[in-house]
């Protein structure tokens, strides 16, 4: 756990005299370690000895960083499931759930969620369903919901959204729930209102580039950490992702709306057809790039702050957030078709199509 000292301070020693609220809210820029809190806040509830920090080494602390402890469950944006009955929506998002899991398990620094991930209504179901069992090791159980703004049944289902807030409202006794969200105030204000804020700042540029030096393998250069750490803004994520892939998928996004601005012609043949998008991974993260750029310049029209710059000029400083808006639809359209046995070079000229009349 890097940084964020005071909070842990804080938290440890309402925990330490049993003041620690049964539903917390995490907020904070991106890549700063908010799950990251709520996991180490699970360990030092679980923890066997009663230090101010969790000790670590004890079964219960090496099993939840092996994201092992039965008393632990993670809730992270997933795909929607496909299944139209229920019963079949919780398992597949309790499977989906599990293979994340599985893979963070094997990679601790994940990337941020796929850009149309979500917290299904299932999702709801499967917490409910969770939280209504006993604790496994008899202590605490942890209930984590990260990027809490993705839950779906907020918008789309009031049964969900009532089923939920009765259980912020309720929680069943020993249970803990950490919620974490970017910005608070994308979420309904009764779920706001059932949980007591955490407020985590960006990290300091020490921090970060102690956290690159020591967890990287291989080893990025000391002039690749310092350029790292100037454009992470204080967010190990970004200092993550700040990679040269990134760099590149962010280019060819805004490559291919710079020529779908200019309209039909030699240029935007070239953009549909230039990048041979061989592997699937490379082409949903373009697509992710594309959505993300929308949706960047959907915020600056709003006069909201960005994360960061948005380069397509005909993108720059628009009054109107609604065609971006609809733009962002059609590429989640495209990311969804893309899981599918489509070639991506059909796909991104029906695409561009639909990109130039929304825009
Ligand atoms: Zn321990």
């Amino acid at each position: 756990m890097t940084g964020h000292l005071e909070v842990r301070r804080r938290l440890s020693e309402a925990a330490r005299t049993g003041r620690l609220p049964q539903v917390l809210l995490v907020t904070g820029p991106t890549g700063i370690g908010k799950q990251r809190l709520a996991l180490w806040l699970a360990q030092l509830v679980l923890c066997l000895h009663t230090d101010p920090e969790p000790c670590g080494h004890c079964r219960s602390c090496r099993l939840v960083a092996g994201l092992a402890h039965a008393d632990l469950h993670w809730f992270v944006p997933v795909l929607r499931s496909k299944a139209t009955d229920p019963g079949k929506q919780v398992e597949e998002v309790a499977e989906a759930l599990a293979a994340v899991m599985e893979e963070r398990r094997t990679k601790p620094h994940y990337p941020p969620p796929d850009g149309m991930a979500v917290h299904p209504i299932a999702v709801v179901r499967l917490l409910q369903q969770r939280a209504s069992l006993t604790s496994v090791e008899g202590g605490r159980r942890i209930f984590i919901v990260g990027e809490a703004e993705r839950l779906v049944p907020q918008e789309s289902s009031q049964e969900a959204a009532n089923a939920l807030l009765k259980l912020l409202e309720e929680p069943p006794s020993g249970a803990l729930f950490v919620l974490t969200a970017v910005d608070a105030r994308r979420l309904l204000p009764t779920m706001r209102s059932r949980a007591v804020p955490v407020r985590l700042n960006r990290l300091s540029d020490g921090e970060v580039a102690e956290f690159l030096r020591q967890e990287l393998d291989p080893a990025l250069s000391a002039g690749e950490v310092e350029a790292r750490v100037a454009r992470a803004a204080g967010s190990i994520g970004q200092a993550l992702s700040a990679g040269e892939e990134s760099d590149k998928t962010y280019r060819a996004a805004d490559q291919l709306l710079e020529a779908i601005m200019q309209g039909p012609g030699p240029t935007l043949e070239r953009a549909l057809k230039q990048t041979p998008w061989s592997a699937r991974g490379e082409f949903t993260a373009m697509l992710d790039a594309l959505a993300d750029t929308l949706g960047e310049a959907a915020r600056e029209s709003l006069g909201q702050p960005t994360r960061r710059p948005v380069v397509p000029s005909a993108l720059r400083r628009r009054s109107d957030p609604a065609p971006l808006l609809r733009a962002m639809e059609h590429v989640a359209e495209a990311r969804e078709a893309a899981w599918g046995n489509v070639n991506p070079q059909i796909l991104l000229a029906v695409l561009g199509q639909d990109l130039a009349e929304a825009l």
